[in-house]
């Protein structure tokens, strides 16, 4: 259900989606019939203090928009995903991290208040240190704990709405993560692009880019362009998803990174959003589609599990061919915030049945071992068994959302796949 009231719509339904663009079943209904109150068209703005730095929204505004209004007013949200597509309620529900955990952590982490309409039907203003648990439960809580129906964000101040951007490529996964790792002590925003592809000593290549927002005399007078789409006009044919193609992809990645402007200034939509270029881009995985696997690895093991990610992806002949590394800094502050300190890891996986939940089983076997987590945000084919070993605080959310909702009147595909929920 759509509408402009998301008070009135989430009273009767068992969920609240934003975006849809959760890779997975986090945001889609338990069963056919279901009541999931869509959040979209609930967008306002309700207070910005710019003084002060505080924006108050419904949870159906989306980070877009927002940016928009925030950049000719040298305001941003302190954490942005990889895109813009998203509203303020998906991105607590996941508690999102971007470019910048290392320093900023998650968008837990600048809340102030939410307003939460639980699953008795009450509706509470959440402000810690009040309601501590129930906002730690709420955080990554992917929508079961109530519906987010306003949110209330502290906003970084920015010197300029230009970002200062650098590229480096390197030619293997020690000297990718090596500088991934030291850019991140001297740089806001770190990201690297790696080809999965690559194997043998080329295992790992890829590019690492750093920014920061530039100062004002770095920066042009005017203000950048604002998130211009070009859309994907058709699904693209499975032979045109080859290895080879993804491969010259690739290739065609990291040669722009080495011949274009080592350091250039980027418009924020660009540098923070490189695919909403793009509109529908993921039509170009064709009519079967894609999920995406995110999984983070705990610092104090090493580099090893990572390689094994990339090298057990090669051999089953896993086509991937969008994979992104980034270092986390510190633990998301909700009960199950994806972020931990460690090396995460993200691979578009091209959807092909039982070839690919195998993958996903494989990978999940080395990241159990490793000790690390799957990102709920992501996940489409995790196990409930391979997810208990992943998260030893299920046990702990659980609890809470025992107290908070016990007939688990909100529930979710998600909550039935790994949570135990009844349809
Ligand atoms: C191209 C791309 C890049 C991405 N990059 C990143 C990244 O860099 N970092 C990162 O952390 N994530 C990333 N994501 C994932 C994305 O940020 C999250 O999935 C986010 O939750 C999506 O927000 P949404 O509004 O589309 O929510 P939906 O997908 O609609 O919902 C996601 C979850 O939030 C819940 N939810 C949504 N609105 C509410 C509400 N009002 N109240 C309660 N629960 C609600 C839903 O029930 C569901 O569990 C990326 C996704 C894409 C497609």
């Amino acid at each position: 259900m759509l509408g402009e009231d998301l008070e009135a719509l989430t009273r009767d339904a068992v969920l609240t989606r934003g975006l849809g663009r959760a890779y997975g079943d986090a945001a889609m209904p338990p069963r056919p019939g279901a009541i999931v109150a869509g959040s979209r068209f609930a967008d306002r703005v309700l207070a910005l203090d710019e003084d002060r730095g505080i924006l108050r929204a419904e949870a159906g505004a989306s980070l877009a928009r927002l940016s928009t209004l925030l950049l000719t007013r040298r305001l941003a949200v302190p954490v942005v995903p990889g895109t813009g597509f998203v509203t303020l309620g998906g991105m607590i529900a996941a508690d999102v991290h971007g470019k910048n955990q290392h320093v900023a952590g998650t968008i837990g982490d600048h809340v102030l208040a939410l307003r939460l309409r639980l699953a008795d039907g009450q509706i509470v203003e959440v402000r810690p240190p009040e309601h501590e648990t129930l906002l730690r439960a709420t955080l990554g809580g992917m929508g079961l704990t109530g519906h987010i129906l306003e949110v209330e964000l502290r906003l970084d101040r920015i010197p300029s709405p230009w970002i200062l951007e650098e590229r480096e490529t390197y030619g293997d996964l020690d000297g990718l993560l090596a500088a991934l790792l030291r850019d991140s002590a001297a740089w806001p925003f770190t990201v690297s692009w790696t080809d999965a592809l690559a194997s043998g000593r080329s295992l790992g290549r890829g590019v690492v880019m750093r920014g920061r927002w530039a100062r004002p005399d770095e920066a042009p007078a005017h203000d950048p362009p604002q998130g211009l789409q070009v859309a994907f006009p058709f699904d693209l044919p499975s032979w045109a998803l080859q290895p080879l193609s993804g491969h010259a992809f690739n290739h065609l990645y990291r040669a722009a990174a080495r011949v274009g402007a080592r350091r250039r200034l980027a418009a924020p939509f660009a540098f923070f959003h490189p695919l909403d270029a793009i509109g529908a881009w993921n039509r170009a995985y064709g009519r079967r589609g894609f999920t995406q696997y995110q999984c983070v690895v705990p610092r104090e093991v090493g580099t090893g599990p990572v390689a094994h990610v990339f090298e057990e992806l090669q051999r089953r002949r896993v086509p991937c061919y969008l994979a992104v590394i980034k270092d986390f800094g510190r633990h998301g502050t909700g009960l199950l915030s994806f972020p931990r300190p460690g090396i995460t890891v993200t691979l578009d996986l091209p959807l092909a049945g039982d070839e690919t939940q195998q993958a996903v089983d494989a990978l999940n076997q080395i990241v159990i071992a490793a000790g690390g987590r799957v990102y709920l945000a992501k996940d489409l084919l995790t196990r409930p068994e391979h997810f208990r070993s992943l998260e030893p605080r299920f046990d702990a959310f659980q609890a809470a959302r025992r107290d908070l909702d016990p007939e688990r009147r909100i529930h979710s595909a998600l909550s039935v796949r790994l949570f135990g929920d009844d349809a």
